[in-house]
């Protein structure tokens, strides 16, 4: 595995760098994730790159792909975590796109896949139910046939960012009589669609980013069926395999243990910079030192996709290690602005409407809110713990 980029890998990153700095939305600045954006905010880059023709890289040319080398989107990934860009998010991009381009009607492909591609049509992503989330395929929610319609009665939870969603895609019992996963479907909902209600589930940090997404008799056109009924198993497993790809997050954590080391030097501890204590340095390097090794993995990974090999079962590796130092990182950044985080615990950080002044220095006023919301990373896109059972069974054949 060669770690150099080619000259030709060089000047794509001095270009990609150049688009960046030309053409990222100001008015978001270099926040990345806020608490309180605004669907219009959370989509701006998206726009942007939609316009460039790169919103979708990893998509085949065909539906509009960059046709980028793996190395060269690793460097596209890079160079946004540098600079802190709002990524479109996953939902239509990652999650639903691949599943309508692999398995989708070409009426399916032409109706959505250029409303993802620039990012005016939001997806959301219905899978979980109360009784139903490592263990998916209990899922109860139902699709019955009706003539030409589907009519869907259940609730899912935890649908991120529903809020804003026009589109969302669900998987349905259609045969209760089959065995657990091979009678469910694959089905596109249009939000807006009577009976569909979306209802606020408050987390920890304040946020208002999943909700309880209820379905009361929606008559759903059966166009809107994915590939085949009752095979929407095989789609989903396919969606989630894409969900875990990117989900390490190692680019985002770099910057983030630059951050942390520039908020450590300017906290201090018994009149020094908090960066000089010797055990909070050591805790810093230590996390440095499992990121770089969390890279090498990845770029591993990389280099086996470039020699044709898919992601297999080390995406559990590269989940359950990336979302560990995501959550360190947020816990080291408490520890160092301490008690300036607390007068924001369980509230929005620069909440606009607030007049009251501000506590303590800019850089503490996220670290409470960051550190309660990335503890979902642990449990989203299947548990670490599930991702443990993968690596026992399909690593060490155990
Ligand atoms: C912030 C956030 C956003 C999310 N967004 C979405 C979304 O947009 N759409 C969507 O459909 N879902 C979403 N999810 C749901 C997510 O996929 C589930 O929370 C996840 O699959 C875990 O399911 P659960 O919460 O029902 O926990 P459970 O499955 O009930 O698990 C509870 C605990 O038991 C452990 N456990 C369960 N089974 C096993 C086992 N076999 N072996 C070992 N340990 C086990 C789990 O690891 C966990 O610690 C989101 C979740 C979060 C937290």
């Amino acid at each position: 595995m060669n770690l150099e980029f080619t000259s030709e890998e060089q000047a794509f990153r001095d270009e990609v760098r150049t688009f960046i700095a030309e053409n990222h939305p100001k008015e978001l600045g270099d926040f990345g994730m806020r608490e309180d954006m605004t669907r219009e905010e959370m989509v701006a880059w998206h726009k942007v790159l939609g316009a460039k023709g790169w919103s979708v890289p990893a998509w085949p040319v065909e539906y509009g792909g960059t046709g980028w080398t793996p190395t060269q989107r690793y460097i596209w990934s890079e160079e946004n975590a540098r600079a802190n860009t709002f990524m479109p998010l996953p939902f239509g991009v990652s999650m639903v796109g691949p599943v309508i381009y692999t398995f989708g009607s070409e009426e399916q492909k032409a109706r959505h896949l250029p409303g993802i591609r620039s990012g005016e049509v939001w997806w959301c992503q219905g899978y979980s139910e109360p009784g139903a989330g490592s263990d998916l395929a209990s899922l109860k929610t139902t699709a019955v046939r009706d003539g030409d319609h589907y009519v869907i009665n259940g609730q899912k939870t935890w649908t991120t960012l529903a809020q804003h969603a026009d589109w969302g895609f669900f998987l349905c019992r259609t045969d209760p009589t089959a065995k657990a996963q091979e009678g469910i479907s694959f089905i596109l909902v249009d939000m807006k669609t009577p009976g569909v209600e979306v209802k606020p589930i408050k987390l920890l940090d304040g946020g208002y980013e999943v909700n309880e997404t209820w379905l009361t008799d929606v008559r759903v056109p059966v166009e809107n069926l994915v590939g085949v009924e009752n095979k929407g198993w095989t789609y989903a497993k396919f969606l989630l395999a894409h969900e875990r790809s990117g989900i390490a997050g190692v680019a985002r954590s770099k910057r983030g243990v630059e951050k942390l080391r520039e908020i450590a030097a300017n906290e201090t501890l018994d009149g020094a910079p908090l960066i000089k204590d010797f055990d909070f340095a050591r805790k810093v390097s230590q996390l440095e030192i499992d990121l770089a090794a969390l890279e090498i993995t990845e770029l591993r990974t990389l280099a086996g996709e470039q020699a044709g090999k898919g992601p297999g079962p080390e995406s559990s590796i590269l989940k359950i290690k990336g979302t560990e130092i995501q959550q360190r990182l947020t816990e080291l950044t408490l520890e160092a602005v301490g008690t300036y985080s607390a007068p924001y615990y369980g509230s929005i950080a620069n909440d606009t409407g607030s007049n009251e002044y501000a506590v303590g220095p800019a850089h503490a006023q996220h670290a409470a809110a960051t550190y309660f919301n990335m503890r979902k990373t642990s449990i989203y896109g299947g548990s670490n713990e599930i991702q443990r059972n993968i690596i026992t069974k399909m690593i060490l054949g155990l």
